[in-house]
């Protein structure tokens, strides 16, 4: 299994799924989750409010993950997860998003799987925590099917404090 460390636009990315970092309604937002939303077409919308009226009426908990399709996206799948909020909920669950998103992944029969930095927007988690709580989640990852791991950064500052981290 490879782990790669890339800026970009995940939106871009031709991978088997990309992560979305989602908040617990699952009807879209700011951030990258309006960024994939917008890419995908309004078929992730709908694919969403079904699972919310299915399996998560009163919303996906934090640390959880849930598949979708990946519609108009390059990538074939949409892995929503819920980070966070810094300061408000267990920074464990930072941890919980990329295990469970792994974890979902494999269960798809995922090769390739596409990271953004889960709630070090607008929950605000520091991106120098996030690059340790990742590295240490994603390097203890026993992976089957899972081959190539990207974490992509937006932000040039962001992308060089995860390469320092993953360096180290
Ligand atoms: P959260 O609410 O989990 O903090 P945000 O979407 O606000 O989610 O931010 C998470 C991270 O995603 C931030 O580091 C932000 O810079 C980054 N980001 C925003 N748009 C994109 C994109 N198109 N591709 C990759 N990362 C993005």
């Amino acid at each position: 299994m490879e782990i790669k460390i890339i800026q970009g636009d995940i939106t871009k990315f031709e991978v088997d799924a990309i992560v979305n970092a989602a908040n617990s309604s699952l009807l879209g937002g700011g951030g990258v989750d309006g960024a994939i939303h917008r890419a995908a077409g309004r078929e992730l919308l709908e694919e969403c409010r079904r699972i919310r009226r299915t399996s998560h009426p009163e919303g996906l908990p934090t640390g959880k993950a849930v598949i979708t399709k990946g519609y108009n996206l390059k990538a074939k799948y949409v892995i929503h997860t819920v980070g966070p909020v810094y300061g408000h909920a267990d920074i464990n669950l930072l941890a919980e998003c990329y295990k469970n998103s792994l974890k979902l992944a494999e269960e798809n029969n995922c090769r390739s799987i596409a990271f953004p930095a889960i709630s070090t927007g607008v929950y605000s988690v520091p991106i120098e925590l996030s690059a340790k709580i990742v590295k240490d989640a994603v390097k203890n990852f026993k992976s089957g099917v899972i081959k190539e791991i990207y974490l992509v950064l937006y932000g040039s500052n962001d992308y060089r404090v995860y390469k320092k981290e993953f360096e180290a």
